[in-house]
């Protein structure tokens, strides 16, 4: 009888230690592990309203953003402060619908057009970091339209949703990054005799998104699950970062520049064009005539390059970004405790190499695999406390390993 009595109870619940998996005592009571739960999930709801409501003056400046992408991606200052004042508006419209008669500050999407590996996708992961809102990665090479083997468009949404948990009013405030957006260009103008798959369809369907419609979204994506009960989503207040390479667009932008004057060497002349930076001269008609239709267009209207990366950027990404490769290297060395150091010709040596192999900043990392493979197997565990890469020892190693295109990829 004693003993029942002095079994111990949940504080909470007031269930006995025998009716439950686990009971944590605390100083003045106990918890069971099914209120820890409970509370956990109210807990995490509470924290999730936190991080959605914001005021004005919680929010970063354009120029806050801009200094946090600093801190990771070299260079690129132009799509950097598009980004920023982009993202910094898209905070401000959402602050201001709760007063509806105020001017409605409409969305400005935006579109970055940059050669591959010249950071796109890095400035969206970057910016991921300091959102405020749900942010989500989609490449748009995956997309086709409805029927065809692919994803629709709606699982853009889906992705979202699942950022979201599920919450629909935090997704319908959220920002989309669709990845490889000139991959659903029109391919050329000869209209096809079956019907365009990844093209202007798949765009069309882009095209209800990005304006701001009711979506009805499949939870799991796909059609994998026939049965499952679709959630509707307002796309309104969604913003859109879409980015491309758009491979061959400098020659329509030279063609374009070509029709004012005769020539491309009067163009250059005139305009004083750099024919290694034509991109910074990109239009929306640019776009256009790569095979964007002009509804799509029309709704980024936001339009921002980036550059090639020169030797000297290259030079700076390996080491001056907060993570950059080497110091990545430098963490994983000084977790065995072995100080690792790279002699600067060596440096030099791996950005002469990406630019020899045609890789840019993509192939930096896999310069510096190769060359590091056998030291990160041995180093470890050597007892050695310091390690330093000198340049025979660079060379010896690339000439082993070089790296291909499939590693690049
Ligand atoms: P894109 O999306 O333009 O094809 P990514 O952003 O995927 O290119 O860049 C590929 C890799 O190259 C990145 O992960 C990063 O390591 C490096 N990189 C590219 N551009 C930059 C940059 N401007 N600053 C720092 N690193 C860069």
């Amino acid at each position: 009888m004693a003993e029942k009595h002095n079994r111990r109870h949940c504080s909470f619940c007031g269930r006995g230690e025998d009716k439950v998996e686990m009971l944590i005592t605390g100083v003045d009571g106990n918890i069971c592990n099914i209120c820890a739960e409970q509370a956990y999930e109210i807990w995490r709801e509470e924290r999730n309203k936190q991080t959605s409501d914001f005021t004005m003056s919680e929010l970063p400046k354009p120029k806050d953003i801009k200094a946090f992408l600093d801190e990771y991606v070299i260079g690129q200052d132009e799509a950097k402060c598009a980004l920023a004042v982009s993202v910094y508006n898209h905070y401000k419209r959402l602050l201001q619908n709760e007063n509806a008669d105020e001017v409605e500050i409409e969305k400005s999407n935006i579109i970055m057009v940059g050669s591959t590996g010249t950071g796109k996708t890095l400035l969206a992961r970057t910016i991921a970091r300091l959102l405020k809102v749900p942010f989500t990665i989609v490449d748009a090479t995956v997309l086709t339209e409805a029927g065809y083997v692919g994803e629709d468009i709606e699982s853009i949404l889906t992705r979202l949703l699942q950022v979201a948990d599920y919450k629909v009013q935090e997704a319908e405030r959220g920002i989309v990054f669709i990845d490889e957006i000139d991959k659903i260009a029109r391919k050329g103008d000869n209209p096809s005799i079956t019907r365009d798959v990844s093209g202007e369809g798949v765009q069309q369907g882009l095209l209800k998104l990005l304006e701001g419609a009711v979506i009805n979204v499949p939870p799991q994506g796909g059609r994998k699950h026939p049965e499952q009960k679709m959630i509707p989503v307002n796309t309104k207040n969604i913003l859109f970062i879409c980015g491309g390479a758009f491979d061959g667009i400098e020659k329509k932008i030279a063609q374009r520049l070509n029709t004012h004057v005769v020539g491309f060497d009067s163009v250059q002349n005139k305009l004083n064009i750099d024919p290694k930076d034509i991109m910074k001269y990109v239009t929306p008609q640019d776009l256009r005539s790569f095979g964007l239709i002009p509804e799509i267009v029309g709704r980024l209207p936001i339009l921002t390059s980036l550059r090639p990366l020169d030797r000297n950027a290259l030079r700076n990404i390996l080491t001056e970004p907060k993570n950059s490769i080497i110091k990545q290297y430098v963490k994983l060395m000084e977790m065995d405790g072995v100080k690792l150091t790279f002699n600067e010709d060596v440096l030099d040596f791996i950005v002469d190499k990406a630019i020899e192999f045609k890789l840019g900043a993509r192939g930096l990392r896999s310069i510096v695999e190769t060359i590091m493979m056998d030291k990160m197997f041995e180093v470890p565990s050597s007892g050695e406390q310091e390690c330093v890469v000198d340049i025979e020892f660079a060379k010896k190693q690339l000439e082993k390993g070089l790296p291909t295109d499939a590693d690049v990829a």
